[in-house]
């Protein structure tokens, strides 16, 4: 399988190339240069696989440059009840993300979330971790991972790349601004290859430093500074995975069609659903929930896209989906221009000057119909009524996230055709986001039996003032 840019550079590259970096270097996302189909026959075969062999299956068409026998050895090193089971723990034949019916056959919970940091995330970084391990032993080569994060992404990353061999991550974090279960998850860990850096400000200095290490080429190539940001086409790829088990657990035949309802900020996790579609998957639907923050809801109502300033991006209780645009929407308008890389440049100029783009009056977006989304958004008060509904209708205890996507769900159920179950994308679990859960309910979420306690674990972190050049000593000193 070799791999194209979305805005046209040429380079042909495959899996393994562009593993471990980032942009395609004219600026663009990498894609395959064509989806691969899933016949009847191989969704009928599908259907029993674990979650491991299904892994394996679908990733083999986008992995051609890793020996199968390998590719097969990480996916199976990967996708463990141990590993993805800890949360609603006990049995270690349990499934890796089983469907939670809140309405039998009608609308379910696909639980992503019972994994080593309690998100979605952890599906396909886990993998990822497995992946960098495997190329980078290879080439006898190392990465040093420079990120910044608000909760979920770091913590993932942390978890999905600690004691692995090449692999160092310095994840910067702003400080005194995560909940306590949230820095306790980050800050206790205490392995050699993990360095958490809280920083004396906001989420926004941190990602400056970020940049502007990453924007020095020289430092950059000399420390062989890497990220796995939600662009990385691997997250993308793992992601797409689980929509093919959530078909196989909510349906009794390849005849039957689902629809997804996905709580989104970067339109990662739901660009993996629109690959799924576009391979074959019976998808009838896509619904696309954002919070307060509605770039994507607008654009899938109006065709308009209207990137936000920072100043116009809302600090939500669903702060994961807090994105002033969405870095993989350009994936999917890729497909929507017929995967014309000149109309996406075009467009791409815009938004990268900070401009909007109107598709309102296109022959594209007059076919948006043909791509299966729907659209809506939500509110703090959505989000608490929507727990609360959850909560006392079928006594399951969601997050703030999860509610976004339960709200929206409720609100397109006409636009799904009859008999077509719903299955809302679990995202987190509510106790990463307590104060909400609190707010709404009254109670405390419940938490994972192991995690009982974790806050008063020793905790490893530098605290250090927003100052690019001490955190590119603190790295030297540490890369050597
Ligand atoms: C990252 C995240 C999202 C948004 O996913 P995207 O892939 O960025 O659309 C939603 N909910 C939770 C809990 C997340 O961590």
């Amino acid at each position: 399988m070799k791999y194209l840019s979305t805005r046209g550079h040429a380079g042909r590259p495959e899996f393994c190339d562009i593993l471990l970096g980032g942009l395609a270097p004219d600026g663009g996302l990498y894609l395959p240069e064509s989806y691969p189909q899933v016949s009847r026959a191989e969704l009928d075969a599908w259907r029993t696989l674990s979650y491991a062999e299904l892994a394996y299956a679908i990733l083999s068409k986008f992995i051609t440059d890793i020996p199968p026998a390998d590719l097969k050895a990480i996916c199976d090193k990967t996708y463990t009840a141990a590993v993805y089971c800890h949360a609603r723990a006990g049995d270690d034949t349990a499934e890796i993300t089983p469907v939670h019916w809140l309405e039998e056959g009608r609308l379910g919970l696909l639980e992503l979330s019972n994994g080593p940091t309690l998100a979605f995330k952890d599906m396909a970084m886990q993998l990822l971790g497995n992946l960098f391990e495997y190329v980078l032993d290879k080439h006898g080569q190392s990465i040093n991972i420079l990120g910044a994060t608000s909760g979920d992404t770091g913590s993932a990353a942390e978890y999905a790349m600690r004691g692995k061999h090449g692999v160092r991550v310095f994840m910067l974090s702003p400080h005194g601004k995560m909940s306590a279960f949230q820095r306790a998850q980050m800050y206790s860990l205490q392995d050699d290859n993990i360095y958490n850096i809280a920083v004396t400000g906001m989420f926004d200095d941190a990602q400056d430093i970020v940049k502007a290490v990453s924007n020095d080429a020289a430092f950059k190539a000399q420390h062989k500074i890497g990220a796995v940001n939600s662009i990385n086409w691997a997250r993308v790829a793992a992601q797409i995975v689980y929509y093919f088990k959530g078909y196989f657990a909510a349906t009794e035949s390849n005849d039957q069609q689902v629809a997804f309802c996905v709580p989104s900020g970067n339109f990662g996790n739901i660009c993996a659903g629109h690959i799924a579609r576009m391979m074959g998957l019976p998808v009838a639907k896509l619904i696309l929930a954002t919070n307060e923050n509605d770039v994507l809801d607008e654009f899938f109502r109006s065709g308009v896209y209207r990137p936000r300033k920072a100043a116009e991006t809302h600090v939500t209780s669903s702060p994961s989906m807090d994105i002033s645009k969405a870095s993989n929407f350009e994936r999917f308008v890729f497909d929507l221009v017929g995967r014309d890389p000149q109309k996406v440049a075009a467009l791409w100029a815009e938004v990268d000057a900070g401009r909007p783009f109107d598709l309102s009056a296109s022959a594209d977006f007059a076919r948006i119909g043909d791509f299966g989304f729907v659209s809506g958004a939500s509110s703090h008060a959505d989000r608490l009524a929507t727990i609360r509904k959850v909560f006392e209708k079928y006594g399951v205890m969601i997050d703030t996230h999860t509610a976004d996507g339960v709200k929206v769900a409720w609100e397109c159920a006409a636009e799904v055709p009859a008999g077509v179950p719903v299955l809302v994308l679990e995202t987190a679990l509510p106790v990463k986001f307590a104060e909400t859960i609190r707010e709404a309910l009254g109670r405390e979420p419940e938490r994972p039996a192991d995690l009982e306690g974790i806050e008063k674990l020793p905790q490893r972190v530098e605290v250090m003032a927003p100052d690019v050049d001490a955190v590119k000593r603190f790295i030297v000193e540490r890369v050597g």
